[in-house]
């Protein structure tokens, strides 16, 4: 049987236009992309393109986005064998990263994919990596959502965009290719998730709801305090220094986090260390963010962490439920 896949563009550098004020979204590129696939020798499966109402430069992207765009391939879940989303590089990995908590046991592909110089210019890279993504998001064995891009399909919740001017913009250093696209397309099958039957379930996400705070030398205990006051804060992503440690001298400081777990606040910890992720403890400096009730994130990337906060608070998880839900993994996102 041939295969169906769906296109859903919501903006990025893939279907941009040069302005005086630089790259901004061409209104009509899913029409031009039609025709560019229809009338190229690109071997494609059979696929259509739909737009989101807004195209963004994913720059402007808001938890509603992913609402948005859950609901666009919902709408179309039957209809279709495998979804490929055009999306701005800048926050690719939150949207796949939330897609794949939303859609977690999804039994067919869902791959993000974009590209780092727009169709419309010279050497862009476009119908490379949406030439592979269109291909894999064909292939019945992938069950997850995924990043295509750069001649790599890497896993969306374990991915970063780490390069902000190559080819080869994103990697997931904590966990290995799912394919290498090369002459061949080899998928390694071994690594994929396998479909588990589940009810999707797309929330309505509060923006306010998860806020980052990250480590520094020098950090006020009174500019954190001020940050976790408002009362819409209901989970903290911590980005602690290396294996998970924390500035525990600063009484003050952890005083105002200790305050935050009180007062039912979920706070976890991931590395600003990209490799490697967080053993909470191994250092006195960070068995303090254990006495104070803060949860490890294991190896999962900030994108990750942070979107599996947004996914759960907003899916009425209850704090204690939350905090174990949040420490094992629900779709392939740690360890
Ligand atoms: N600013 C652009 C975006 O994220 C960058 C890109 O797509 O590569 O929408």
């Amino acid at each position: 049987m041939t295969s169906r896949v769906l296109l859903l563009h919501s903006g990025g550098t893939i279907g941009m236009r040069p302005t005086a004020d630089g790259y901004r979204p061409l209104e009509g590129f899913g029409a031009m992309l039609q025709q560019t696939l229809n009338n190229g020798s690109a071997k494609v499966p059979i696929f259509e393109v739909v737009e989101l109402a807004e195209l963004i430069d994913s720059s402007n992207l808001q938890p509603f986005h992913w609402t948005a765009i859950a609901n666009e391939l919902l709408a179309r879940w039957d209809d279709f064998d495998g979804f490929v989303v055009l999306h701005g590089t800048d926050t690719m990995a939150y949207t796949a990263s939330a897609l794949s908590f939303m859609l977690r046991g999804t039994d067919k592909p869902v791959i993000l994919t974009g590209s780092q110089i727009p169709l419309v210019e010279q050497r862009s890279d476009t119908i490379e990596n949406l030439q592979a993504a269109m291909l894999l998001a064909a292939n019945p064995a992938i069950c997850e959502v995924c990043v295509c891009f750069g001649r790599r399909l890497l896993r969306g919740n374990r991915c970063s965009k780490l390069r902000t001017r190559s080819f080869d913009a994103f990697d997931s250093p904590n966990y290995p290719w799912l394919a290498d696209i090369g002459i061949d397309i080899t998928l390694h099958e071994e690594r994929l998730l396998t479909s588990s039957a589940s009810a999707f379930h797309v929330p309505q996400f509060d923006p306010q709801a998860v806020v980052v705070i990250q480590f520094y030398p020098g950090i006020q205990a009174r500019m954190v305090e001020a940050m976790l006051a408002s009362e819409s804060v209901r989970g903290v992503v911590l980005r602690s220094y290396g294996v998970g440690n924390a500035p525990d001298a600063d009484e003050q400081l952890m005083a105002v986090l200790a305050s935050a777990v009180e007062r039912g606040i979920v706070m976890v910890s991931t590395s600003q260390c990209i490799t490697g992720g967080v053993t909470q403890g191994a250092y006195a400096s960070g068995a303090m963010l254990n006495r104070i009730g803060v949860v490890p994130a294991s190896d999962m990337t900030l994108e990750a962490a942070f979107t599996k906060l947004h996914v759960l608070l907003a899916s009425g998880t209850d704090t204690d439920t939350l905090r174990q839900q949040f420490a094992s993994p629900l779709s392939g996102e740690c360890q």
